[in-house]
């Protein structure tokens, strides 16, 4: 099969030719259709996450269809559709498996990271921890909510009921919360790098209420923020803009230092907290849910062998939604 292949930080992805791996017991063999670049492969390739595999496949947003079943599989039939998330395994025996927070555990082994991912033709993966798709979307559409749309979930979900919401790095992640909180009734400011015009348009056209620099001021104070751009700077920026009580989430795994700001900024119980990987069950409400919205995805799409130019796109914030790599099925059916 062909996949993209990371070996050191620096270096662009190799495109290798690599066999067709064997599903173990419990796993499917995914003949991967449409795998989503996520700002956290890019905290890989960078050298930001210093913990990856080597060499790895990475892409953890993947949509594809099973092309062989493991020993004890019962889950799914060949030729299901199925998607992929970051979590691909964990112990369930710890005290976070056990509580209902998969996310937190210390064993938990993460898809495009420390198992191989979705930037190549086939891949495996633990049935347990693999979703059916709407069939609502196509698979290109779908990739993005496999990690844009069940991180961003799981930060709605963090930042409470309230009713305006701050948004601040307008990508793959914040075009599909904005979505969701509109379909919950609730206002969006969306706050973008200061100048950018389109930006600011795409979030207006999603239906924000506000769109503005981040370091412009919102006509009114906001009950949440949620940041999913990796800029520390941020933190105490939103902090400014929400009112007492109010939440500031982190939706992201990498993020620069947080400069220090005055204990005002915190005080009158505003709290700030992260959010770390996702549980099955936010997979399994936020799929359920994104049909009801529905949820939209904007996508551009790539052939898996353009995996460092779409990189490079989203690490200069020239992708608009999401950037996802495509497998065409010419080339690759016949690898098997
Ligand atoms: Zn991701
Ligand atoms: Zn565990």
């Amino acid at each position: 099969m062909r996949a993209m292949v990371f070996e050191r930080s620096g270096q662009p992805l190799r495109m290798a030719d690599l066999p067709v791996p064997r599903p173990g017991k419990g796993q499917l063999l995914i003949r991967v259709r449409a795998c989503a670049v996520c700002r956290t492969d890019l905290h890989v390739v960078d050298g930001e996450l210093t913990q990856p595999k080597l060499p790895l496949i990475p892409g953890h947003e993947i949509v594809g269809t099973v092309a062989e079943k493991g020993d004890g599989v019962a889950r799914f039939e060949i030729g299901d559709r199925v998607g992929i998330p970051w979590l691909g395994w964990s112990c369930g025996e710890c005290s976070y498996c056990r509580a209902g927070q998969e996310n937190l555990c210390g064993q938990a082994k993460f898809t495009g990271y420390t198992l191989d991912g979705g930037y190549a033709e086939y891949t495996v993966a633990d049935q347990r921890f693999c979703f059916p798709i709407p069939d609502l979307y196509s698979d290109a559409e779908a990739a993005p909510l496999l990690c844009a749309g069940l991180i961003g979930y799981r930060s709605l979900v963090k930042a409470g009921a309230g009713k305006r919401l701050g948004i601040y790095g307008f990508g793959a992640a914040a075009h599909i919360v904005a979505q969701v909180a509109k379909y919950q009734k609730r206002e969006i400011y969306a706050f973008t790098r200061p100048g950018d015009e389109e930006a600011k348009k795409f979030a207006l056209g999603l239906g924000a209420t506000w769109a503005g620099g981040s370091n412009e001021t919102p006509p009114v104070k906001l009950d949440a923020a949620i940041i999913f751009a990796p800029a520390g700077e941020l933190i105490p920026q939103a902090l400014r803009t929400v009112g007492k009580g109010g939440i500031v989430v982190c939706g992201g795994i990498h993020m620069s230092d947080i400069p220090s700001f005055p204990y005002s900024l915190l005080w009158e119980e505003r709290s700030i907290c992260s959010v770390a990987n996702l549980t099955r069950r936010d997979g399994e409400e936020f799929l359920a849910l994104a049909p009801h919205v529905p949820v939209r995805t904007e996508v551009q799409t790539f052939r898996l062998e353009q995996a460092n130019e779409a990189l490079a796109r989203l690490r200069s914030g020239k992708i608009q939604g999401a950037a996802v790599l495509v497998t065409t099925a010419a080339n690759s059916e016949a690898s098997l």
